[in-house]
């Protein structure tokens, strides 16, 4: 395992389309094993696999609270329900973060890494729910300060935000 120093907003790979996994072999879980030890040190509660360069479509998230960690290969939103404000910060935005809206609920789909089938996941917890919408974005391009109304919103981290991820 490894920490990889985390991509940063203005590193184009950040804003690629990641290309979906075709074969969850040992190089994806090495991947795996390494965004886990990048993300637990930062420390983040998610962590997509662009963020340390690779353009590949896969996300690991632990929003703690009970909630078991996830690790999602080919992820996407399938369904999501509700608005609400959130104060957001992001591992490749250091120090700033930003109120956005995001889904009160929402349900992701993707292959669980261990054993290669098509999983559900539903959130049951706020911060999940956020924490999958932002990581899912980060694979298909997107950061949260894209949501901000003006670059005036993105405001120096004071306060830690809810997810920083
Ligand atoms: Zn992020």
């Amino acid at each position: 395992m490894a920490i990889i120093p985390i991509r940063r907003a203005g590193d184009p790979v950040l804003r690629e389309k990641a290309r979906r996994v075709r074969t969850i072999d040992s190089s994806i879980h090495k991947l795996i094993e390494d965004m886990w030890e990048t993300m637990y040190d930062a420390p983040g509660v998610g962590l997509a696999a662009p963020q340390i360069g690779v353009s590949l479509k896969v996300v690991v998230i632990d929003v703690g609270n009970g909630v078991p960690p996830i690790a999602l290969v080919n992820p996407e939103i399938v369904k999501r329900s509700g608005e609400r404000k959130v104060d957001e910060g992001c591992l490749s935005v250091p120090g700033y973060r930003g109120e956005i809206i995001r889904s009160v609920k929402v349900v992701a789909q993707g292959l669980d890494p261990k054993t290669g089938k098509e999983v559900r996941v539903r959130s049951e917890d706020d911060l999940l729910a956020e924490a999958l919408e932002h990581e899912i974005d980060h694979v298909n391009g997107i950061l949260y300060i894209d949501y901000l109304p003006s670059p005036d919103a993105l405001v120096p981290m004071g306060n830690a935000p809810e997810i920083t991820a």
